[in-house]
This record gives structure tokens, C-alpha cells and sequence, in this order.
């Protein structure tokens, strides 16, 4: 017995020595990997428990050496001494943050610049689905001019130029990482990096080697195709290291195979861990292809803020968890971008909507509207349209205005059994070519599920009793800027087509007249006509055919998961 322990000690003592040189080899290719100050205090405790014991054997005395050398070759790896980060600008997409949460949570990052930089709300616009979002905060252009609806939409959809476009014309480079509606990637003619969002249905990235990150969040879709193998996942870690992931990151993503296995943990949590170790990987490769790469001007986008308020809104209104770790996620790159960024840097913070809980309460709120059936009918019927569920809402998105007015035609003849319309429709002024469609009667009860019809279809085929959303978007976004230049103060209500003004005037970029909001923050450049010549001039990478991410799509809601709907 006495024989096991002091080999089981030498071995310790030994294996913290190697891993502290290990770690110190691999920190040394990149300063950032080791961020876990703890371990080499534990090693270091670990020796000193050694020492009373050291004169009665030798075995003690070469663990507590060992242990007491590796703790300071382990420290001295720890953190980083890289200086200022070379970006003039960084703009930090939160999806669906709300001033609601951050300014209740204890998130430093954004209170210490509230109360430094300028904040207002960025008021959204409706449909309010986040790939049109971003893509007017990108181009400072309503829906109805970058054409960019629904979610069925990629790289070249979009009619005109955005931010990143303009800064390549600029002459600067561009750091490109997951805005939606940036896939398929492109690469930048002055440097830089680009990693597409969570809609890309493959794992291009350029350049190619950060596609480990994508790979991370592709791979059930991956290993469907029968991709993956064996030792695929120790490879795929070496190969994240190498793009930036540190040793804090691997070791959450250890820790959660090892809950995973031994305790199931329920759908929220594992929901909740997924999401926070892709966090921490995108922080991680962002801030580590800042420095490689040194793009003037980038942007790293967020979306857990919105995935878990979808979720989760009734279990964070009831003091939970979930939603809470994104935000302190959020708030802990944000501050990590501030302390990195040089005294000349620039943040600005924008989401492109708000949330809220699901309007209705009782059985009101516990229903969805679907969108497969009604998308066979319309497009079978009408015109071929792009169903997407926000909310108790759904958007019709038709090729033009006037195929719209043959939707809402439609609408008012599909009646339930009593032939009243059931639904009720609206329009979007900024995008007159799609209709709103919201049930007339939101009082569904199981009973009603049973016996109703509408359209001569069963009313199940269009809406499913559930409460599987508990939040929902609303218009109030964020907006924040910091850094050189900015005045502190508040901006107030400030519209979704400012946001690109904004933000060029951040990066030393003109805008141009075509875009119809103004700068909030910074001075402008005197403005261009247009930027809309170089939209032709791009080539996007890769075969353009593979779709979009219909998971992603179905996890969070916008069109129907194909499960039998679940009990309410
Ligand atoms: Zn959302």
C-alpha cells in the first residue's frame, strides 16, 4: 500500500513538471493559451504538503521537488504580455441584448462603459429577424434595398455593400466573425480573417485553418455525412490551439464530457454549456487573429444572449441561470476587448433587437403558429414564400409588393370552420414585400386542437399547443460606444439605420448618401454617392449549394422541428 502511494506521488510530482513544460512549449507559439493561474497554484500546494514528510522517504522528497519546481515554470507561462491590440476599431454584435438585463445583472464590462462611452437604444425594425437586421446595421440600407429576407439567405443575396466591404475598398483589413449573412466567405484583399456565422451550413472559413471552429459546431451535421472518425477530436483540439483556443476553454470542454457522462445533465444545462464553450472558443480565435492577422477594423458577433432568452425568458424572469451566463459571458469579452484595445481603439456595442416575454399569458402564451403546411399552401396556391415563425408571429416573405397583396388576398378566404379568416393580416412599411400573419383568435385550447379545422386541414397542421419559447424579440436594442473620441453621455432612441453610419464613422470610414441614417457618435467623413459598385466585383468562396443550417434554424424556433408537437 505504502509502495502505491509514493509511486503514485513521484508520478504526480512528475506529470505536473511535464505538463508545466508542455504548456510552456505550446504558450510560446501563443501567449494567451495559458490563462489558468490556479493550477500552478495547486501544484505549488501540492509540493509544500509534501515537505513535513519529505525527510522520511524519498519518494516524498521528489514529488514535493518536482511539484515545487513545475509550479513556477507553470506560472511564469501564465497570462500574456502582448500590448495593445492593433484594431482601430472593434464592433461587438450582441444578439438580442436588452438594456432590461444588463443594467439588473452585475456585468462590469458594460457598466463601467456605460458610464465612460455613449448609450442609447437602438430601435429596430420590423420583420425583426435578425439576418435582415444585421444586414441593414452592416449596410445602413432598409430590407426593401439590401434584400436580404427570411433566413433562406446567403453572401451574394445581399444587393449592397456592408461595412466590411467598404473598409477592403478603404485599403484597411478586415476582421469578419460569424455577422449573419456572411456565408459563403470571402477572403480580404488587405488581410484579415473571415469566420461565417451560425446559418453556414459547411465549415469554410478564410483563412481556411480557423475552419476548426466551425468544424466544433458543425459536427453532428458532419458526422451524419460520416465525416468524423476516431481521434477526430484530439486532432480538432490541436488544431483549435493552434488558432487561439486556451487552456481555460479545453478545460471547460473536459469538464463538460465528464458532467455530460456522469450526470445527464437536463436540456437547459446542457443547452447552456454548449453555448458558453463556443463562447469562450470564439473569444478565444477572435482576439487571437486580432493580433495574428492585425485587421484595422473587425467585428465579432454574439448569440447565446439570444438563443437562451428564446429558451429561457420565464426561467431568467424566475431568478435562473441560463440566460444570466450569457450575458456575464458577453459582458467578459467585452471587458476583455476594452483592457486589450490601445488608448486609440474604439468599441461599439449594437444588438439588433431587444427581448421580451411572449406576449399572452395562460394558454394565450402557450401556443406556436407553424409554418411548414401554411408554406406548402401559399406557395402551392399563391407564389413560392419563405415561412419563418418570430414569436406568435409569422413572416411571409414574397418575391415582390404585389405578390404580397395576392397573400394577403389569400389570407382573407382560408377561414376556420365558422368561415371567419383565421388569420389576421399586417404589413412592414420597410419591406413591402412581406406580409405579417398572427392568428385571429390566439385563444387555442387543447379542446379546439381537437375538433377545429381550418382551410379544410386540421388546425394542428398550423398551430402546436407548447411552451417550449418563453421570450421573444422586441424593438428596443443596445447601442454603445467607447474609446477614442467618445463623448460620454446618452444617445436616446436612436433608429437602426444610424447604426452603419455609426459604425464607419468609428472606423474612419465615409459612408454614402445612399444611406439615410447619421453618425451618432463620431464625425463624419465626407460622404461617397454610393458604395453599391463593388457588390458585382465580389467572388465568394466555395460551391454556393449547400443551403442553409436547417437545425440551427428549427433549434431556435423559426420553422417547424418536424417533431410531433409536444404536450403544453
Ligand atoms: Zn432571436
Amino acid at each position: 500500500m505504502k509502495k502505491l502511494l509514493n509511486a503514485l506521488l513521484v508520478a504526480l510530482g512528475a506529470s505536473a513538471l511535464g505538463t508545466a513544460a508542455a504548456v510552456t512549449l505550446v504558450d510560446r507559439a501563443h501567449p494567451m493559451f495559458n490563462d489558468l493561474p490556479w493550477i500552478g497554484a495547486a501544484i505549488a500546494a501540492f509540493g509544500a504538503a509534501q515537505l513535513p514528510w519529505a525527510r522520511r522517504g524519498r519518494a516524498r522528497m521528489v514529488a514535493a521537488a518536482a511539484s515545487l519546481l513545475a509550479a513556477p515554470i507553470w506560472m511564469l507561462s501564465v497570462g500574456d504580455s502582448l500590448g495593445p491590440l492593433p484594431a482601430r476599431m472593434v464592433i461587438f454584435g450582441v444578439d438580442g441584448a436588452t438594456w432590461d438585463v444588463i443594467d439588473a445583472e452585475p456585468l462590469p464590462a458594460f457598466h463601467a462603459m456605460s458610464v465612460e462611452g455613449a448609450r442609447g437604444d437602438l430601435i429596430s425594425m420590423e420583420p425583426m429577424f435578425s439576418p435582415l437586421l444585421w444586414t441593414t446595421i452592416a449596410s445602413g440600407r432598409p430590407v426593401s434595398e439590401h434584400g436580404v429576407r427570411g433566413f433562406h439567405v446567403h453572401s451574394d443575396d445581399c444587393k449592397v455593400a456592408r461595412w466590411w466591404d467598404i473598409a477592403e475598398a478603404s485599403g484597411d483589413g478586415v476582421g469578419l466573425y460569424k455577422w449573419l449573412v456572411d456565408y459563403p466567405p470571402r477572403t480580404f484583399a488587405h488581410g484579415g480573417f473571415w469566420v461565417p456565422s451560425w446559418l453556414a451550413p459547411t465549415p469554410e472559413t478564410w483563412p481556411a485553418r480557423l475552419s476548426a471552429v466551425k468544424e466544433v459546431e458543425l459536427a453532428n451535421r458532419l458526422r451524419r455525412k460520416a465525416v468524423g472518425e476516431r481521434g477526430a477530436s484530439l486532432a480538432l483540439a490541436e488544431r483549435l490551439v493552434d488558432v487561439g483556443v486556451r487552456l481555460s476553454t479545453l478545460s471547460r470542454a473536459a469538464a463538460w464530457t465528464v458532467e455530460e457522462r456522469l450526470t445527464h445533465p437536463d436540456e437547459p444545462r446542457r443547452n447552456t454549456a454548449m453555448q458558453l464553450i463556443r463562447g469562450d472558443i470564439d473569444r478565444d480565435v477572435f482576439i487571437a487573429q486580432l493580433y495574428a492577422e492585425a485587421p484595422a477594423v473587425a467585428s465579432l458577433n454574439y448569440y447565446a444572449t439570444d438563443g437562451l432568452a428564446h429558451l429561457y425568458w420565464d426561467r431568467y424572469a424566475a431568478g435562473g441561470g441560463e440566460l444570466r451566463a450569457a450575458y456575464r459571458q458577453a459582458d467578459e469579452i467585452l471587458g476583455e476587448l476594452r483592457r486589450r484595445l490601445g488608448p486609440k481603439g474604439r468599441i461599439l456595442v449594437v444588438s439588433d433587437h431587444g427581448f421580451k416575454a411572449m406576449d399572452g399569458s395562460g394558454t394565450a402564451g402557450q401556443f406556436l403558429p407553424l409554418t411548414e403546411r401554411l408554406s406548402a399552401r401559399i406557395s402551392a396556391e399563391v407564389v413560392p414564400v419563405d415561412v419563418t415563425r418570430i414569436g406568435h408571429k409569422l413572416v411571409v416573405g414574397t418575391p415582390s409588393p404585389a405578390d404580397a397583396e395576392r397573400v394577403r388576398a389569400w389570407a382573407s378566404t382560408f377561414t376556420d370552420s365558422a368561415g371567419k379568416p383565421f388569420y389576421k393580416t399586417g404589413d412592414f412599411p420597410d419591406d413591402p414585400g412581406s406580409v405579417a400573419l398572427t392568428l385571429a383568435d390566439e385563444q387555442i385550447t387543447a379542446d379546439r386542437m381537437k375538433i377545429e379545422r381550418v382551410g379544410g386541414d386540421p388546425l394542428s397542421d398550423y398551430v402546436t399547443l407548447t411552451a417550449t419559447y418563453t421570450g421573444t424579440h422586441e424593438q428596443r436594442g443596445v447601442i454603445l460606444a467607447w474609446g477614442a473620441g467618445v463623448t460620454p453621455g446618452r444617445l436616446g432612441a436612436v433608429p437602426l439605420l444610424d447604426a452603419a453610419p455609426t459604425l464607419l464613422a468609428g472606423g474612419g470610414l465615409p459612408a454614402a448618401e445612399d444611406m439615410s441614417g447619421r453618425a451618432r457618435v463620431w464625425p463624419e467623413l465626407p460622404r461617397v454617392a454610393t458604395w453599391d459598385g463593388l457588390v458585382p466585383g465580389l467572388r465568394f468562396l466555395g460551391a454556393d449549394d449547400e443551403g442553409v443550417n436547417e437545425d440551427m434554424l428549427k433549434a431556435l424556433g423559426y420553422v417547424d422541428d418536424g417533431k410531433p408537437s409536444p404536450k403544453p
